[in-house]
């Protein structure tokens, strides 16, 4: 039974010496049983244990029940090892023995070691996540948490040293937003312990958790519950501001959609609100009268031209408000673009007292960049009643009324008439005619002089164009504006100047004083090659450029691109004069004549139509003259008809005079007497005031 033993067991005497060893002692030491048998016990344990077995032999004399000790023991090749030693006394003939039984531990040791990494490692990951954990026990007590857990609830760990769960639980129901539900949903969890829970907690203070359970289970028993909370305040504080972004972007393509039902200049509704307005009004079966009111400003590009975008554009903000006021009953007001407006009326008792209420609102003055304008408009009605139109065709219709409002001279309403089609035909059909005018050798020149009182004679020559459309003359009034609408204007324009330059050649080769005038519209001078064009005609003619003089009206130079204002320099360069037609009747102001680069104005007719006896003051006149000669400007009257007017103008020292007491515009063919005609004028004037 010794023997066979699995631990060590020694019979040790009283003064230390082994008495007997078994097998497992000797295998336990690396020691052969003879050789332990009379040994001291002492060698085969290390330094700071050889005073057990005294002590054991102590301990067992007294009352206590004596524990097993821990010890080192030493292996015969010097290696130490952890043991367990137990001991109890034997009586023997020789005196007390103490039996001692020592078994090896270091197995025990290595499992513990393990143990207490993993714990180590748990404790570790357990601290270092962000998420908060707590740990449940079945009877309610808590077995673990982490720091984390402490500090997201606010938790004084002394809290959850008590045995009571019920202080902690205050402090966190305390904090929820929703503390019922939170509650509710706990009993819930507790009543299925083998469910998982995931909730999303939102407190107090403003921040969000989302909280899962699982059960702790130890193998198949479930034994408690794991409680972890995460803090996603921040993601929720992401969601929500994409989420916000989201409706700020939809709120902008809310205000997208209504700005492209809207005029931005104006505020009033676009082209597409009105076709759908109309389109719904005029829907079968119709009760109500629909009516629409084309309106297109008179002029309007003057004023933009003249005096700038910015003013055009505070003209047409004022036009639509007056209109707004105007029409407060009305469906619909839009700008169709431009200075087009139009205004949608359904079952209104009177419309025509409606425009023609629009048409004189409308004509008050208004100051717009320091200058007064009286804004006109032309307006075009079109009426439906019960019979079946389409909306384009009424459109049309009103838009055909315009016109014929235009033609009748602006500044009024007019109600659409079948026979305004035949005019609108015949619109029409001249544009068609003058598109070939030119390939056709329809267009030709008129020539009128231009005399200079002080020399007595004819210095210079005028062309205007004239179109022979198969027999009938179309005047330049009706053509030219025509013309500049199309784009025509550029061909005619050079038509004229070429047949000019060719059939004044001998006349003005004759004398270097001598020159041709040709007007020049603006759109002519958009042209890159325009200057260059001129210099051609002018060498292939065999007239020198200086022969030349350009009329071109103020409208010309404003808001004018600097390639216009650098065609017109370099012909002035290479000898070119430039003149300034219709003078006075523009909006600009005779304070902007010394900023122009012009030679010469030519004063319009309209100023030399108020001289009528030739008694009369007309300080405007003298002005004008003095402050263009101020200026190094010459100048030229137009449309002079009467004698009276001819002195007038040559006691002011006007340089030359042209009109109908001269001659009036003549064929290439018959210079030389429009040539008689005018000196034979200048001379019965010089008799007149030689008699006089
Ligand atoms: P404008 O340049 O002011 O030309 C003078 C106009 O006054 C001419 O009319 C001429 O026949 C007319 N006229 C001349 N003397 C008198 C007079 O004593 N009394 C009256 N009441 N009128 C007189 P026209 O030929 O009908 O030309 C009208 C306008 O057409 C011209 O006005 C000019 O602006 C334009 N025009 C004519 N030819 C051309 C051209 O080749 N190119 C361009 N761009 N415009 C042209
Ligand atoms: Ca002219
Ligand atoms: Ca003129």
């Amino acid at each position: 039974m010794f023997d066979a033993s699995p631990d060590a067991l020694l019979a040790i005497a009283e003064d230390g010496s082994i008495r007997i060893a078994n097998a497992a002692a000797s295998r336990l030491f690396g020691v052969a049983e003879d050789k332990l048998v009379g040994s001291d016990h002492r060698a085969l344990l290390s330094a700071g244990f050889r005073n057990e077995v005294a002590q054991i032999f102590r301990h067992l004399q007294g009352p206590e029940p004596v524990q097993p000790r821990e010890v080192f023991g030493v292996h015969s090749d010097g290696t130490e090892f952890a043991a367990e030693m137990a001991g109890s006394l034997l009586g023997s003939p020789d005196g007390p023995l103490l039996l001692v039984s020592i078994r090896s531990t270091s197995h025990r040791k290595a499992a513990d070691a393990d143990l207490r990494e993993a714990m180590s490692l748990l404790t570790a990951t357990l601290e270092s996540t962000a998420d908060g954990i707590l740990v449940i026990s079945s009877d309610g007590s808590v077995a673990g948490f982490n720091d984390q857990f402490l500090q997201m609830w606010g938790i004084p760990p002394e809290l959850l040293e008590g045995d009571s769960g019920e202080p902690v639980m205050r402090l966190i129901v305390s904090q929820v937003k929703d503390p019922e539900t939170f509650t509710r949903r706990l009993s819930e969890v507790e009543d299925s312990p083998d469910s998982a829970s995931q909730d999303v907690l939102e407190f107090k203070d403003g921040r969000t958790f989302e909280q899962y359970s699982r059960p702790r289970r130890l193998g198949e028993r479930i034994v408690g519950r794991v409680w972890s909370f995460r803090d996603v305040t921040p993601r929720r504080k992401a969601q929500e501001q994409a989420q916000q972004a989201m409706q700020d972007l939809a709120a902008q393509a809310e205000q997208l959609r209504a700005l492209a039902f809207q005029d931005s200049l104006t505020g009033l509704a676009n082209r597409a609100v009105f076709n759908d307005g109309l389109a719904t009004s005029l829907r079968e079966p119709r009760l109500k009268t629909v009516d629409v009111l084309l309106i297109d400003l008179d002029d309007f590009k003057e004023v933009n031209d003249i005096l700038g975008h910015q003013a055009g554009d505070d003209m047409l903000v004022e036009v639509a408000r007056r209109l707004r006021g105007c029409v407060p009953t009305a469906d619909v007001v839009a700008r169709l673009g431009g200075d087009e407006f139009v205004v949608l009326l359904t079952a209104c008792p009177d419309a025509d007292a409606i425009a023609a209420c629009i048409v004189r609102c409308l004509h008050v003055p208004v100051t717009i960049s320091g200058t007064v304008f009286r804004p006109s408009l032309s307006l075009g009605i079109a009426s439906a009643g019960s019979e079946a139109i389409s909306p384009s065709e009424l459109l049309r219709q009103a838009d055909i009324a315009m016109y014929a409002a235009k033609a009748a001279g602006k500044n009024r309403f007019l109600r659409f008439h079948p026979e305004m089609m035949a005019a609108l035909v015949h619109r029409t059909n001249m544009e068609a005619g003058l598109r070939l005018a030119v390939p056709r050798g329809e267009i030709y020149v008129a020539f009128q002089p231009i005399v200079s009182p002080r020399m007595g004679q004819v210095v210079q020559f005028e062309a205007l164009a004239r179109w022979d459309r198969g027999g009938e003359r179309v005047p330049p009034s009706v053509f030219i504006p025509l013309a500049e609408r199309s784009g025509l204007i550029s061909e005619i324009g050079e038509e004229v100047m070429a047949l000019g330059l060719v059939q004044l050649a001998p006349w003005l080769n004759e004398d270097p004083s001598r020159s041709l005038a040709v007007n020049v519209s603006g759109m002519q001078l958009q042209y890159a090659h325009f200057a260059d064009g001129v210099l051609r005609l002018a060498e292939a003619a065999g007239v020198g450029a200086y022969h030349l003089v350009l009329e071109v009206t103020e409208s010309v130079f404003f808001d004018a691109d600097p390639s216009l204002i650098r065609q017109l320099s370099s012909l002035r360069e290479a000898g070119v004069r430039v003149a300034l037609d219709d003078f006075g009747t523009g909006y600009s102001s005779l304070g902007r004549l010394q900023e122009l680069p012009v030679d010469a104005v030519k004063i319009d007719r309209t100023f030399v139509s108020m001289v009528r006896t030739g008694e009369e003051r007309l300080p405007i006149l003298s002005s004008m003259i003095n402050m263009a000669h101020s200026l190094g400007l010459t100048v030229t009257a137009e449309g002079v008809e009467t004698a009276q007017q001819a002195d007038y103008l040559t006691a002011l020292e006007c340089d030359s005079l042209q009109g109908y007491l001269f001659s009036l515009p003549e064929l290439g063919s018959r210079l030389e007497l429009a040539v008689r005609q005018a000196e034979q004028a200048i001379d019965a004037l010089d008799g007149r005031t030689g008699q006089a």
